[in-house]
């Protein structure tokens, strides 16, 4: 038992989708020849002038609003000064002392349940940075360094969370439920590999009996974790680390670190710097941003369904909480599902279908349900076969497969495949019959109360019929006719 409890608060920069750059006309796009996305403003030519994007802060007010802050009437940009190669101006501008939006929340749920508030600190709008291409295998050995601007002026928000999170889970948790909520409003890519969204973990220990400001403890920030089950994993690195300098009796040093993909753990990069490291002040070169109250409100109102109304609604339906679960973070899921169940009311048979069966197809060839070549009508029209009692959930599923395979709906391949199920009794009877004659041990075995003897029979109608037969029905032909036939002669 640890007399220590984790204390985590993490940063998430999102680049936001817009389709010029945040004080310039450049493009915003990902990609390009280097430097090809550029022009005096961002290169950080002298004599230039920033002009503020309007579309940038309609979307991070839009994120802010979803995040259940309160967005600022009047907010300002700041300089941050620091100098590096990636940062043509030597500062960025930023928002310091009046961000965009304060005092949000995300919900998250665990395991056990029970919803748990993080603290949303504040959301603020910034420029991203240029990006460095390193020559050679390592940078220890790297034999110099290129500079690419295409990415330097990007619109960019940071969402700061309270340091209320207390586990890698809950910080996994957390990061899952805000790509979720910022996925629904369509402000960015979100696509964590290619650096639209990237988190910094900061982590720190909390010693029992501890009542000071948590803002006191000594904290490590793990910087631009790539993919959230790393930010997971350097946490749980980072816990470990800490706890056993501790337990050594040393100190934990303020610091930044980098986490390594490859071994798991995190490596100190420089000790961290302070805010009064970067000399912030207000930018001279562009006015406070002033947001009308009555465009804010409007905003608001026009949110569109979120995570937490979603998974409700599902809930309320009766799908299982599981399920409503991997629909509401997977949005194209969720589109995919409102766009099936409004042509098909068995809710439930499309959630079982599109999580089971469909899921797997999709993943086995690498799409998506917003790509996937079976369409939500494609699906319906199956599972309506399913429901008429044409195919058995075993044959379906076979259907299905050839509908990915061949591009044909479900009723083409049903055809080609000669695949509709038998539901005529007597079709079924004289194999049923034939069955019997040929298993009279079985039959026995069925007799003296052995249920499971029915079961291979069963089997056995569904084999010669090639798995045409309808189940039940086959199961009740059985029973009647071994009643009519040989329950007599047991007497
Ligand atoms: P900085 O400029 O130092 O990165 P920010 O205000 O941008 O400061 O972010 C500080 C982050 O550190 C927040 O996410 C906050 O929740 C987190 N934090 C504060 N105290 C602690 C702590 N004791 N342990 C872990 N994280 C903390
Ligand atoms: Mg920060
Ligand atoms: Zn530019």
């Amino acid at each position: 038992m640890s007399q220590y409890q984790v204390i985590i608060g993490l940063e998430v920069h999102v680049e936001l989708k817009t389709a010029t750059k945040l004080f310039c006309g450049c493009s915003a796009a990902f990609g390009g020849d280097p430097n090809t996305h550029t022009c005096p403003v961002c290169l950080g030519m002298p004599g230039v002038l920033p002009v503020i994007n309007q579309e940038a802060i309609r979307l991070a007010v839009r994120s802010a609003l979803a995040l259940n802050c309160t967005v600022r009437a009047v907010s300002k940009f700041d300089r941050k000064q620091y100098f590096y190669p990636d940062l043509p101006k030597a500062y960025q501008i930023s928002q310091y002392d009046q961000p965009l939006g304060e005092y949000g929340w995300v919900t998250i749920r665990g395991a056990d349940d029970a919803a748990k508030k993080i603290g949303v600190r504040r959301v603020h709008v910034e420029e991203d940075a240029g990006k460095l291409n390193h020559l050679g295998q390592r940078l220890g050995d790297a034999t110099g360094s290129l500079v690419d601007l295409n990415r330097a002026g990007v619109p960019l928000i940071e969402i700061v969370s309270e340091p209320d999170l207390r586990s890698a889970e809950e910080a996994r948790l957390y990061l899952t439920e805000l790509r979720a909520v910022l996925s629904y409003l369509d402000v960015s890519d979100l696509r964590m590999e290619e650096g639209s969204m990237r988190c910094d973990a900061n982590v720190s220990l909390r010693p029992e009996g501890f009542a000071g400001s948590l803002e006191d403890l000594p904290r490590v920030e793990i910087k631009n974790v790539n993919s959230i089950r790393n930010v997971q994993r350097g946490i749980e690195y980072e816990v470990i680390r800490q706890t056993e300098l501790l337990a050594a009796g040393e100190r934990i040093v303020k610091e930044t670190r980098g986490f390594d993909d490859a071994t798991g753990k995190t490596y100190s990069q420089r000790s961290k710097e302070e805010a009064n490291d970067y000399r912030y002040f207000p930018e001279p070169d562009l006015p406070p941003l002033v947001l009308d109250p009555q465009w804010i409100a409007d905003m608001k109102r026009g949110l569109p369904a979120l995570p937490d109304a979603i998974r409700a609604d599902l809930v309320g339906r009766g799908i299982p909480e599981k399920d409503a679960e991997v629909l509401v973070l997977d949005r194209e899921a969720y589109e995919y599902w409102r766009e099936a169940t409004a042509l098909f009311q068995d809710e439930r048979l499309v959630t079982n279908w599109m999580l089971s069966d469909l899921s797997r197809l999709i993943n086995a060839r690498g799409e998506s349900f917003a790509n996937s070549g079976v369409r939500p009508e494609g699906l319906v029209e199956l599972l309506g076969l399913i429901q008429a009692g044409t195919l058995s959930g075993r044959m379906a599923k076979e259907v299905l497969e050839a509908m990915f395979e061949s591009g044909q709906t479900a009723s083409q391949v049903v055809k080609d495949k000669g695949l509709s199920q038998i539901t005529d009794a007597g079709a079924i009877q004289s194999i049923v019959d034939q069955v019997l004659h040929d298993n009279p041990a079985v039959v026995q075995d069925f007799l003296s109360g052995k249920e499971k003897a029915l079961a291979f029979m069963v089997g056995q109608v569904m084999k010669q019929t090639r798995g045409q037969a309808k189940p039940d029905l086959v199961n009740q032909l059985l029973r009647d006719s071994i009643q009519k036939n040989y329950a007599a002669s047991q007497d």
